[in-house]
């Protein structure tokens, strides 16, 4: 099975995300953990990522796509989280999965209100304390997703296919939704 999450930063898509896979027994492909794992490691990928992250901006649709694209295919299923978040990454996943034939089963969007979102992600700062975590960084990201990702949104409902999830409440609340959502 092949499932995109789209939503906002902070709706609970990496939360959401890792259990889904677990509980369906797929890959659960994230490509901020994949970005942050390559800062971690000092490589060249990551000292080039960490600086539009810390920005609270979208690193370059070729370096997202040249990271992820031979993953795209490879499992027998996955959780796509995080990706695609411009029109150009949607485009190029389309035709990756059409290339090898296996289409997308599922995309679930999560639906949370900005203010929600503003206080989950300053919790999650001092909880987790990820550097992109500060309140001009979520700020940023906020106004990134509305310009670049939003219209990925549209993109997949223009398509017909976008089943949208409360993301408000309790994660297993949510997680509730999503399963029924999804089987
Ligand atoms: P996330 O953990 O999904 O919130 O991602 C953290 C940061 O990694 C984002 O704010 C971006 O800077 C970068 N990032 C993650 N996924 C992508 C993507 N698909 N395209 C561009 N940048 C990304």
């Amino acid at each position: 099975m092949r499932i995109v999450i789209l939503g906002p930063p902070g709706a609970g898509k990496g939360t959401q995300g890792v259990r889904l896979a677990e509980e369906l027994k797929i890959t659960h492909l994230a490509t901020g953990d994949m970005l942050r794992a390559e800062v971690k490691a000092g490589s060249e990928l990551g000292r080039l990522a960490g600086d539009y992250m810390d920005r609270g901006d979208l690193v370059p649709d070729d370096v997202i796509i040249g990271m992820i694209q031979s993953r795209l295919t490879s499992d027998s299923g996955m959780v796509l989280d995080g990706f695609p978040r411009t029109l150009t990454q949607a485009r190029a996943l389309d035709e990756a999965l059409t290339a090898a034939d296996t289409p997308l089963d599922r995309t679930i969007y999560f639906s949370v209100s900005r203010e929600e979102l503003v206080q989950r992600l300053l919790n999650r700062a001092s909880e987790q304390g990820r550097s992109d975590d500060t309140i001009e960084t979520i700020n940023r990201r906020m106004d990134v997703y509305e310009e670049q990702t939003a219209p990925v949104l549209d993109y997949y409902r223009s398509a017909g296919s976008v089943i949208e999830i409360d993301g408000t409440g309790t994660p297993s609340e949510v997680f509730g939704r999503l399963i029924e959502a999804v089987r």
